[in-house]
């Protein structure tokens, strides 16, 4: 043979070895194929409400997936769901494992698992209520499978009165499958799931992260605009007015440095923490300026925080929600004393147009950077919101260094979201086992 051939040859034998490689890559099951209840925590915490393992023994397809995060976040309740394989138990009993999923997530709520066959809800509170809601959607939907029963119970949970309706329209018979489709399942399209589920999810990351810098790039040109009104060099100035003028300054030049180290939109926090800072500078500089006393360190307007810190509580009803005192500018109350609706600030988010207290997860850590300094006036703010829910956004507190108590403590109208010193599973567990005979 030349030498030419061989050279041939053993590029070829390399790109044989190679793809052998690849396929063997794509089919062996990563590193997190063999999950155990971590990894589905980690998920849950990181603002993803569903997780199903493509290894369980009855997983959700990723549409389902989905439709089930879109009808928990519709919902305003804060669900966990995580579908598992019967070996994340690891040994341990159906309950034990949902516990300990509640305990890794370490988030308020309402928590739902199906492990291998077994189907439990429990919940941090109301926790007899949650089990009672389990049996029922587990009574009420079985037959369509497991994605039926999960959405039944998220209907329930968002409406204990909703009551017999089985409004789960979604009877798949995949959930009938029996272990030869499993195992095809598993075998020919598990790779090819997953890859599906990692696009799908960077994609829906990609578009939260632009939506999220967007509306933060919006804030930062708004707080340039309002630094530009002021004379900056000002022979009026005191020693005073000029060091909150550096303030100010200096937080719109972090703030643009924040925004441009962007990763996730968990880092608006960073951001906004430093917007809302810059905005009471001002404030301050304009007190010096009228020779006013110093404004008292408010909240920023709720109805739009680029309106800067709040001058009063206004009783308002935010659209959509129960009438509440809110923090207000002096321009939203004015316009809420005469009759009208102050212009909310509204961003995008995977349902449109909507006003940021009413977008998904992805703005909590936006609203956390602005309003958690005053958890404990906000809390009764946000009740009701999507911010109410999704308030503990991991990293932001150690990124902020404020205390994770955030804007807990109070007890929201459905009582799903506060403590109510019961203990986790108090009130027994709800649920069926899929396999059951009967
Ligand atoms: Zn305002």
């Amino acid at each position: 043979m030349t030498y030419r051939g061989r050279m041939r040859r053993f590029v070829i034998l390399l790109s044989v070895v190679f793809t052998a490689l690849a396929v063997a890559l794509a089919i062996a099951p990563p590193s997190h194929a063999a999950p155990d209840v971590s990894l589905a925590a980690a998920t849950l915490r990181g603002g993803d409400p569903v997780f199903s393992d493509p290894a369980a023994e009855n997983p959700l397809s990723s549409a389902e997936v989905d439709q089930l995060t879109a009808q928990i976040r519709d919902s305003g309740v804060p669900v966990f769901i995580a579908v598992l394989p019967e070996s994340a138990a690891g040994g341990a009993t159906v309950d034990e494992t949902l516990i300990a999923l509640q305990s890794q997530v370490g988030l308020r709520g309402v928590y739902a698992t199906v492990v291998g066959s077994q189907f439990r809800t429990g919940a941090t509170t109301n926790s007899g209520l949650a089990a009672d809601l389990g049996t029922q959607a587990f009574q009420d939907a079985r037959d369509g499978g497991v994605y039926a029963v999960l959405s039944q119970f998220v209907t329930l949970v968002g409406d204990p009165t909703a009551g017999n309706s089985a409004g789960s329209s979604s009877a798949t018979s995949d959930s009938g499958s029996g272990p030869l489709i499993f195992l095809l399942v598993l075998l020919i399209g598990g790779a090819v799931v997953v890859v599906v589920v990692v696009r799908r999810s960077r994609k829906r990351q990609l578009a939260q992260l632009t939506a999220v810098r967007a509306t933060v790039d919006e804030d930062i040109t708004a707080y340039g605009e309002r630094l530009g009104s002021f004379n900056l060099d000002d022979p009026a100035f005191d020693d005073d007015t000029r060091a909150d003028m550096q303030r100010a300054l200096d937080s719109y030049d972090r703030a643009k440095s924040s925004v441009t180290h962007m990763r996730s939109p968990a880092d608006a926090a960073n951001v906004t923490t430093a917007l809302e800072d810059g905005r009471y500078a001002l404030a301050c500089v304009e007190a010096h300026l009228d020779q006013r006393p110093l404004p008292e360190r408010r909240p920023p307007c709720f109805v739009d925080p680029r309106h800067g810190p709040s001058v009063a509580d206004v009783l308002w009803s935010p659209p959509g929600l129960a009438q509440r005192d809110v923090p207000m500018c002096a321009a939203c109350r004015s316009t809420v004393d005469s009759g009208g609706q102050p212009q909310g600030l509204q961003v995008a988010s995977a349902g449109g147009q909507v006003p940021y207290y009413q977008a998904g997860p992805e703005y909590g850590a936006y609203a956390q950077g602005y309003y958690s300094p005053f958890s404990g006036v906000m809390t009764a703010v946000v009740m009701g919101t999507m911010l109410s829910s999704m308030w503990h956004v991991p990293g932001v507190t150690a990124a902020s260094g404020l205390d994770s108590a955030g804007f807990g403590g109070g007890d929201q109208s459905g009582g799903w979201g506060g403590f109510d010193g019961g203990g986790f599973g108090d009130g027994g567990f709800g649920g069926g086992d899929f396999g059951g005979g009967d």
